[in-house]
């Protein structure tokens, strides 16, 4: 007979294996056992009392008693996790201190001798269904509701003696289950003990994640049913990049998850450490990484990114999915937010770009045969005077605060250049002459994404103050190529000698007058693109945020005068594989 082990034992309890989906949240890998948090479900039995007075003291009580531990769990929150984290507590506190609510409920007490946990769970609950009905009933995490939801149980807990279900009682790492959490639960926890996180509810919106996300737990959200299937101990996988979820994994998975953790988190580590440091190239010298950023959550995570600031704010998401232009105002509030959110890094804010496949409903373009030949960039803003106006007003405000960089889209001829560029300067005039401060400091640049400009980049890199090379556009001009067309595709190449003769073109014209380029299309995130862009002398690789540190690490590990002779011979090759090879075969020592 077979002995049994202890291992055996722990297999045997293992076996019935379930799988979850849910909404990956980020964190990476955890495996451990589970910690179930506990429903509060408070049952109020007293409707009424014949002892009013006493209600009422008891609901003061209850709502000072609340004041100080949310106080308490506000500093708790910005001595963990910073103010950002600090502020979602804000919406709780401001209802435990808004007298009118409180006055609301005693008044309601007194009027019908009710007691006071029947009377503020019934006012409560008619607030949160006013938030569910102005939300369309679909946003369950409005964050109002949520506040309010979550301090309705701290009231409870207070006016009934009961006790929260408290994550402070955690005392073994574990991952946690939880049918929802709350900002509050998170503050409550040991975060050396949490391996992760996994909930019933939510979506990569709901209000704990922002904490959770700063605290880089591994965390799985709307799993569904995770509650009905986890069990106190039960060992748990979550993978919290790809969303998901094994509860009672077999030794094989629980092998195999290792393995994917300890690289992941040695990526991470890798990748975690650059954030502080320069960009600078294993033969020092210096580069800059900085974000393309479009969506106000972009510009909300560039502080923690380690980006070098903004080398494209692609603007007119600013104005898609709304009924109206943002005025000069909203414009101006947008800007300096991300200025500010830049930490004196320089910004690159490109004006409005629309045609083409961009088309904005506010302003109606003719109908074209070439949209992408047509009325496009900053041939839309020279046709419409007035709203390019209204947004060099807003830029040129923004300038007071910090390094803003103003950058024309689609730029084709000198001349069109120089028109936006003496438009730039009647509004800077205005605005002076109106008393409204302009910083002095500002640059105005050109995107160079259309092979005219190219091939003028000598003499457009005596007015532009910078480049920025949109190779997206300039690659599907080049070659004459649309590349979401499926019977052209293949001739949109990235690593074709054509586009870095471009390149090295336009890099060497800005030099040439002392000015700096960068290159924000997705080819500054091409790993075999990364070496010769840096040969080239590129100064600035704008990429999505998630690039920011990969092509940082990539940079850090070059030496940048041992790929000198790269350069010419890629330009001099004859497709891309060639100068794939190339690549290969002169960084293949610096991985
Ligand atoms: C580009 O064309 O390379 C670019 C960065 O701009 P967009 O992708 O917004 O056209
Ligand atoms: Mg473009």
């Amino acid at each position: 007979p077979i002995k049994s082990s202890a291992a055996s034992d722990v297999y045997k309890r293992q076996k019935m294996v379930t799988v979850l989906d849910g909404v990956a949240a980020g964190g990476g890998i955890a495996i451990a056992p589970v910690y179930r948090l506990g429903e509060s479900r408070f049952t109020v039995k007293a409707k009424y009392t014949d002892n009013v007075n006493h209600e009422v003291s008891r609901l003061h009580d209850s709502f000072s008693l609340a004041r100080r531990e949310l106080t308490d769990l506000r500093r708790q929150a910005h001595q963990k996790m910073g103010e950002k984290a600090a502020t979602v507590i804000d919406a709780q506190l401001a209802i435990a201190k808004d007298q009118s609510f409180e006055g609301e409920i005693t008044d309601a007490i007194q009027r019908y001798s009710t007691t006071a946990a029947w009377t503020a769970a019934q006012r409560i609950d008619h607030y949160l269904n006013v938030f569910k009905r102005q939300s369309g009933g679909a946003d369950y995490y409005h964050s109002r509701g949520l506040a309010l939801q979550d301090f309705k149980k701290r009231l409870l807990a207070h006016l009934l003696d009961e006790e929260l279900p408290d994550l402070a009682k955690l005392d073994h790492r574990a991952i946690i289950v939880a049918h929802q959490l709350t900002p509050t639960d998170i503050i409550r926890l040991n975060p050396h003990l949490v391996a992760g996180i996994v909930t019933d509810l939510g979506g990569r919106t709901a209000h704990f994640l922002v904490m959770s996300k700063e605290m880089r737990f591994p965390t799985v959200v709307d799993t569904k049913t995770v509650t009905e299937h986890a069990d106190d101990d039960m060992v748990a996988i979550i993978d919290g990049t790809h969303g998901r979820v094994i509860l009672q994994p077999t030794p094989q998975q629980i092998d195999q998850y290792q393995r994917l953790a300890s690289r992941e988190s040695a990526r991470l580590r890798e990748l975690g450490v650059l954030k502080h440091q320069d960009t600078v190239s294993a033969d020092g010298h210096h580069f800059e990484v900085a974000a393309n950023v479009a969506l106000p959550r972009e510009s909300d995570e560039l502080a923690t990114s380690g980006a070098e600031g903004v080398g494209l704010f692609r603007s007119e998401f600013l104005f898609l999915h709304q009924d109206t232009l943002p005025d000069e105002e909203t414009q101006f509030q947008a800007y300096r937010k991300l200025l500010l959110a830049a930490n004196n890094h320089r910004v690159v804010v490109r004006t409005l770009d629309i045609g083409g496949d961009k088309q904005l409903a506010q302003v109606p373009l003719e109908r074209e045969n070439n949209p992408f030949l047509g009325l496009r960039g900053l041939r839309v803003s020279l046709a419409y005077p007035g709203l390019f106006r209204t947004q060099l007003r807003a830029l040129l405000r923004a300038t007071a605060y910090g390094q803003l960089a103003i950058m024309f889209p689609m730029v084709a001829t000198v001349d069109e250049f120089q028109q936006a560029q003496r438009m730039v300067d009647q509004e800077k005039n205005r605005l002076t002459q109106e008393g409204i401060p302009v910083g002095k400091e500002y640059e105005v640049g050109a995107m160079v994404e259309i092979p005219a400009a190219v091939a003028m980049a000598d003499q457009l890199a005596q007015y532009a103050d910078f480049f920025s090379i949109g190779t997206n556009d300039l690659i599907q001009y080049l070659f004459a190529v649309d590349r979401g067309n499926g019977q052209v595709a293949s001739l949109y190449q990235s690593l074709h000698p054509a586009v870095l003769r471009a390149v090295k073109q336009t890099i060497d014209c800005a030099h040439a007058e002392g000015k700096w380029v960068g290159l924000c299309g997705e080819m500054a995130t091409i790993p075999t693109a990364v070496p010769l862009l840096a040969a080239m002398g590129l100064d600035e690789f704008s990429v999505p945020l998630s690039q920011v540190l990969p092509v940082r690490s990539q940079i850090r590990r070059l030496k940048v005068r041992q790929l000198q002779p790269l350069i010419h011979q890629a330009l001099a090759a004859h497709s891309p594989a060639e100068v794939r090879a190339l690549v290969d075969q002169l960084t293949s020592h610096m991985k």
